[in-house]
């Protein structure tokens, strides 16, 4: 928007007009003192200002203009009686554009200026524009890159402690096999042999994510019993959670097709979460339920749970709740894969909970999704 700032209602009115013809638009102050107000309320491209005024002259107005942050892009146009000195005019305005130009007004030139102000105040706003994106984008990769930097060192520190331990087997192995103790031998091997798996674990979850990363997940679809699939898997934790009492409710009676590995892989996370997130408890069930063309499965835990705020990153990649990060050791990717896999068999994949009440985390499937999806 222009405003033009005269004392002669006349001059105002005519120069109004001619800009309003070439589609400006257009706000009139006729006063310093008005046009101050203005600018303080209005956001203006370019000020055409009368230099001799009574009460505050142009160049007043200019100088006052100038302390505005407001109106630091705005260009002046000082219309002036006498052909007035180029360093006289930049007195006191330093900021947006400047120019003049003498009475009585060349219409053509006015507009020829006004026309190079206004280009002029478009490219600088693409450029603040672009700027701003270019700010925001090297704020994103700093902040990737530190949550990288992050993620490495947790998992070297979550890599190295099953490491360390099978070390320390692997010692006492030597030890006891001198000594000739099979029975302790044999301990110590299960042990270590846990600590493997964990790795192993480990270490398929990081290639995971460089598979999803680099789009080189691919699943096996073909028909399976998601029952069957159920009591195998809780047969596999219960191994390693003999205290725990894993409940299974209720059945699917059609086979589903999908990637049973990968449908697996989801499972045991949803359940080795729910164990662990779950101090003090000993009892996780398993919701199982055909809902037409669609399967439901949540695991249910009776844990620490989760608040509604945190609950929409759970699947985020690298994400773990802060307030518990160091209660429990992880590395926040369990989650993030899960979610990739039922996506990609066009599933839904949802937690509810409330803090300090548990949580049941699940899956909704298509029976048949056919290909997946990408
Ligand atoms: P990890 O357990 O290795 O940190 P996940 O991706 O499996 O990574 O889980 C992400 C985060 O979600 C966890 O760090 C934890 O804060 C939260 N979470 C997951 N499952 C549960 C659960 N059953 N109860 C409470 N919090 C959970």
């Amino acid at each position: 928007m222009i405003l033009i700032v005269d004392d002669t209602p006349e001059n105002i009115i005519s120069l109004k007009k001619v800009l309003e013809h070439h589609n400006f638009e257009v706000d009139t102050a006729s006063s310093g003192e008005e046009a101050l107000k203005k600018v303080l309320k209005n956001e203006y491209v370019l000020i055409i200002l009368d230099v001799q005024m009574p009460g505050m002259d142009g160049f007043e107005v200019a100088e006052a203009i100038s302390g505005y942050s407001k109106a630091k892009e705005t260009a002046i146009i000082f219309l002036s009686a006498v052909n007035t000195e180029n360093k006289f005019i930049t007195k006191g305005y330093s900021s947006g554009g400047l120019d003049y130009i003498t009475k009585p007004v060349d219409m053509d030139i006015l507009l020829l200026k006004v026309k190079t102000f206004y280009r002029i105040y478009e490219q600088s706003r693409k450029l603040i524009e672009i700027q701003k994106e270019l700010l925001n984008e090297i704020e994103f990769r700093k902040q990737a890159e530190r949550k990288k930097d992050e993620f490495i060192s947790i998992a070297s520190h979550e890599l190295k402690t099953p490491l360390t331990s099978v070390k320390g087997y692997m010692q006492l192995l030597e030890r006891n096999l001198e000594r000739g103790d099979i029975a302790t031998v044999k301990r110590h091997l299960d042990k270590a042999q846990i600590q493997m798996e964990k790795l192993n674990d480990l270490i398929a979850d990081l290639l995971d994510i460089s598979k999803i990363e680099s789009g080189k997940l691919k699943f096996n679809k073909k028909f399976f019993d998601i029952n069957v699939l159920l009591d195998s898997v809780i047969e596999i934790i219960h191994q390693s959670n003999p205290d725990f009492k894993i409940l299974k409710k209720g059945t699917v009676e059609k086979e589903i097709y999908a990637d049973e590995a990968r449908i697996e892989q989801v499972v045991i996370n949803f359940l080795t979460n729910a164990i662990k997130y779950s101090p003090g408890t000993n009892e996780v069930h398993i919701n199982l339920e055909g809902l037409g063309e669609n399967i439901y499965l949540g695991v249910r835990d009776f844990g620490i749970g989760i608040d509604k705020e945190m609950q929409k990153h759970v699947f985020d990649k690298f994400y773990r709740v802060e307030e518990t990060a160091i209660r429990f050791q992880g590395l926040g990717i369990g989650l993030y894969i899960s979610a990739e896999i039922i996506r990609r068999h066009s599933g839904e994949i949802g937690v509810k909970s409330q803090s300090g009440q548990g949580s049941e985390f699940y899956f909704k499937l298509p029976v048949n999704a056919g290909p997946e999806k990408e």
